[in-house]
């Protein structure tokens, strides 16, 4: 479906190449290419190219997804990369990334650029909130300690400058259990904020999504849908989920929640990077995901692998000749034993964890693919009881 750009200021006068004619032809444009039960495989335009979906994120929290580089990005598969605006507004800060061309020259990634509000680090790090009311919310930098507000105009200016091609909108994500009250004063506060932020200036194309809030309490997250639904944003995140509640009320709620926004705009579930995880909330309508897990288990010393996750620090590897993954063709299972990874890990040897990373997002980015065409082939049910049955395999 097309839909006329949205109020983009000042085009540019170049665009990367491939993009013709319409200096904005297309860009915004989200298309369902086939359907396998609720779950969708679709195709998202943005400026810096298409993203087939479902689409798993790597997360770039400072302008780097840890240890690879964007080539490294690309060769696993990667179709779209997440920057934090928190962090990137603190350290360089985003004035010195615009004056170095924006954030895609900036860290030499050419694809399509999701950054977040900034707004999820704040609300996680609860200790260093100052003040919250109806203008933003007043916060320590976890930097260098000293106040910092984020408003909705605020996330806005700073994702325009660092002119991602996906900004998200300012919202309000409580922790798992708090009460009724606080629940719904983070919908309102989201909705306000999402209004403000929804009229506010934006880099050429860039597209803005919402955020729904309302953890898994149904009247709150209709209302929270409802209204941001109302303001006719280019994609839909469900927020404040996965913070702390257990697992399968998460995917109960998502199960209800997804198909109340618009299927004609892509849905994102913000933080699942699990194997079982991803698979369900791509059965349950997802499109976009993303997660630190990949990477963070890397440095760790731990792999996710078709037949689960193996921890490389064990002894039972030292002499284990044996890729890390048979199905996987990434360079550390294609070039190197389980026995080698494991010496490395064990040595703190950088090549480890980066060889751990890389091999990690391949294997997130492969499953995602491979469910991507189950769905295109509608048998996605199929695909997922293989892969869940491979993993509980012992390797
Ligand atoms: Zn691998």
């Amino acid at each position: 479906m097309t839909r006329p750009p949205q109020s983009r200021v000042d085009l540019p006068g170049t665009l990367p190449s491939g993009v013709t004619g319409d200096p904005l032809g297309g860009v915004g444009r989200f298309v369902v290419t086939a359907t396998d039960g609720a779950a969708r495989a679709g195709v998202l335009t943005t400026v810096h190219g298409e993203v087939p979906t479902p689409a798993f994120m790597p997360v770039g929290t400072k302008g780097t997804v840890k240890s690879l580089d964007p080539g490294e990005l690309r060769a696993a598969g990667a179709c779209i990369v997440l920057g934090n605006t928190y962090h990137l507004h603190f350290r360089p800060g985003e004035d010195v990334v615009a004056e170095l061309g924006g954030l895609h020259s900036f860290m030499g990634w050419d694809g399509p650029i999701l950054t977040d509000s900034g707004g999820f680090q704040v609300f996680s790090l609860r200790e260093t909130l100052l003040a919250l009311d109806d203008e933003g919310v007043t916060f320590r930098s976890i930097y260098d300690g000293a106040a910092a507000q984020l408003s909705p105009e605020g996330a806005a200016a700073i994702q325009a400058a660092l002119g991602s091609d996906v900004a998200m909108c300012l919202d309000v994500c409580p922790p798992a259990g708090v009460d009724d009250k606080e629940l719904e004063e983070a919908v309102r506060l989201t909705s306000l904020w999402a209004e403000r932020q929804n009229a506010a200036a934006r880099a050429p194309g860039q597209l803005l999504f919402g955020i729904a809030q309302g953890a898994s309490e149904p009247e709150l997250r209709r209302r929270s849908i409802e209204e941001l639904v109302a303001l006719d944003f280019d994609g839909y995140a469900l927020g404040g989920l996965s913070v702390g509640e257990p697992a399968e009320l998460t995917m109960e709620t998502v199960g209800w929640a997804a198909p109340l926004l618009p299927g004609d705009r892509p849905r994102y579930f913000m933080g699942i990077g699990d194997p079982k995880g991803i698979l369900e909330v791509i059965e349950r309508g997802i499109d976009l995901f993303d997660c630190v897990l990949p990477t963070r288990l890397g440095r760790t010393g731990a792999a996710l692998t078709s037949a689960g996750r193996l921890n490389l620090r064990n002894a039972r590897f030292a002499r284990d000749s044996r890729p890390l993954d048979e199905r996987c063709a990434c360079p550390a299972c294609t070039r190197f034993s389980r026995a080698y990874l494991r010496h490395l890990v064990n040595q703190q040897e950088l090549l480890g964890l980066r060889l751990l990373s890389l091999h990690n997002l391949r294997f997130l980015l492969d499953l995602t693919s491979g469910a991507r065409a189950a769905i295109e082939a509608g048998n996605l049910a199929s695909f997922k009881r293989e892969v869940l049955a491979r993993l509980d395999e012992t390797a």
